[in-house]
């Protein structure tokens, strides 16, 4: 290769993304694709060493669908070398959209805002994927997207917040939609069966949009249920549920951020991972993903009883006003939260974004934010979702860091954030820091610290297996002809630095993050360079 001369040369120990250890070599760069990856000495107009240079990382899991269209800069996820997001996740996409519901959506989307400020039905202002496509490129986006159709979305395009299993004419219309964002490269669809409407779905309705997916050789991401309605063991029972898609369509299925939440079964991820293996060895083709946080992050609504939820959260504060209903919520939901009726233990649960309703503020817990009020948890808890809907957000304290590990360790997970891109300076919400550290503190605290697993292994479970699962062709591995995605960073002072009392900052050890050839954060800076596409599945 001498004589020519590349746009951009990285050299140092490469991680492929393969999960393949490390060789000391180059990589170069022509245009917006990789044109060599070699041991050879090689020049470039711009050259960049440093101690590993791997793929951009992509975030299996995340809900920067709005986020990304409102801030192009993804400052949370660039400064980790998350070079794509998937986004879409849980339920709520970016499509499809009905301009005729759009109060629907608007509320329905608010649920995974982590900044506090609300969307407004303005925000929204495409309908299809292509309409998202060419609004996101023409403001200029910093990462690359690669959208999931929201199942939520496509329940409300089609039939609003009707109850009960789509059936007939509203599942034609579901499976109609769905094929039109899939024809214009969609990657799949998901599910968040805890959230309204998605939860309204049964087993057949899932299956037949599993089908559609299937036809397009598109993935089925599940947020799974909080109970099993298929009746099987109850440990695994909601993952089941997921697996019996991927069985009956033939889909290939992501599990979304497995977790194990109550109390009395802390510590037993590795039951959870046996069950899951014993799945896929009898040929269902499922991966499942993982934050490395022993917390969650959700809007507070879904913690209540499923009746006080019923209908969308115009119903829910409607229901809330009444004070015999409003009685009888506090009562539900002092027995726990969840069909499990996980045991509350308030002071674990902490306010992430309030809005300042009722005076309180992010960063509260609970317990402490109801006794200055001198009510009860359940009372403000309840007054805080009436008023605040879907804008209310809290992080829960209810995971082990040894199940969490667990979780990681096993060769069908992935690492995910379940976060979002955007941007460190926030004042009107703490967002769950994972947004702004998930994929470094893989590498540092994972990786480094615990070792828990090779390098070259973490990396794979954030660049080449995700790409392969989710059928990204052009990227997630260092190989010519592949888009020029790429991260150099120092695997001895990799660090996350985010916290939940101060989520909002940059890690550290991340030096070089490339973006379609582009260098778009150098030595801590980002650059105005907005080189990222709405990815396509075709
Ligand atoms: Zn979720």
């Amino acid at each position: 290769m001498s004589g020519v001369t590349y746009d951009l040369v990285l050299h140092g120990d490469i991680y492929d993304g393969t999960g393949a250890p490390p060789f000391a070599g180059y990589v170069g760069v022509t245009g917006e694709v990789i044109t060599y990856v070699g041991k050879e000495k090689i020049t470039g107009k711009k050259e960049v060493t440093a101690p590993a240079i791997s793929p951009g990382f992509i975030d299996i899991h995340t809900h920067s669908d709005l986020s990304i269209a409102l801030d192009g800069r993804c400052e949370s996820k660039l400064f980790q070398g998350v070079t794509t997001d998937v986004s879409g996740n849980c339920a709520f996409g970016p499509v499809p959209i009905n301009r005729e519901r759009m109060a629907e959506h608007t509320a329905h989307l608010q649920g995974m805002d982590f900044t506090g400020g609300g969307y407004k039905e303005s925000d929204i202002s495409w309908s299809d994927l292509n309409g998202y496509r060419a609004i996101l490129e023409s403001r200029g986006i910093a990462q690359n997207s690669a959208p999931l159709v929201g199942h939520g979305n496509l329940r409300i395009a089609a039939m609003g917040l009707k109850e009960g299993g789509a059936k007939g004419a509203d599942l034609a219309k579901m499976e109609e939609l769905l094929e039109r964002e899939l024809a214009q490269g969609a990657f799949g669809m998901s599910t968040g069966l805890t959230y309204v409407p998605s939860r309204y779905a049964d087993i057949d309705e899932l299956v037949a949009l599993g089908k559609v997916l299937k036809k397009h050789n598109r993935v089925y991401t599940s947020h799974a249920r909080d109970f099993d309605i298929l009746g099987n063991d109850d440990f695994f029972g909601v993952v089941n549920e997921a697996l019996e898609v991927g069985r009956r369509s033939g889909v290939r299925v992501q599990y979304s951020h497995a977790s194990i939440n109550h109390p009395d079964r802390w510590g037993m991820a590795s039951k959870w991972t046996d069950l899951f293996a014993d799945a896929v060895k009898k040929g269902v083709n499922a991966c499942f993903d993982v934050y490395p946080y022993d917390a969650s992050s959700s809007a507070l609504t879904q913690y209540l009883p499923a009746w006080v939820q019923a209908d969308g959260v115009d119903a829910m504060a409607q229901r809330l006003s009444d004070p015999e209903n409003f009685a009888r919520a506090e009562q539900d939901l002092a027995r726990g939260w969840g069909a499990m009726q996980i045991p509350w233990q308030w002071n674990r649960v902490m306010l992430s974004a309030t809005e300042g309703l009722l005076d309180t503020k992010a960063g509260q817990r609970i317990d402490e934010a109801a006794r200055e009020r001198k009510m009860t948890p359940e009372h403000l808890v309840l007054q805080l979702c009436r008023l605040g809907g879907n804008r209310v957000m809290v992080v829960l304290f209810y995971r082990t860091e040894e199940d969490m590990r667990t979780f990681i360790r096993s060769p069908h997970s992935m690492i995910c954030s379940d976060g979002s891109a955007i941007a460190f300076k926030q004042s009107k919400a703490l967002p769950h820091p994972r947004s702004y550290g998930a994929a470094v503190r893989a590498l540092g605290f994972i990786g480094r610290e615990k070792r828990d697993l090779p390098l070259e292994t973490i990396i794979y479970k954030m660049s080449g297996k995700v790409a392969t699962h989710m059928g990204i062709h052009d990227r997630g591995v260092i190989q010519v002809g592949k888009a020029a995605d790429l991260v150099a960073f120092d695997p001895a002072t990799v660090k996350d630095q985010a916290t939940f009392t101060k989520p909002g900052q940059a890690p550290v050890g991340i030096d070089y993050v490339i973006v379609n050839g582009q260098i778009a954060v150098a030595g801590g800076v980002q650059r105005e360079v907005r080189a990222g596409k709405v990815l396509s599945a075709l």
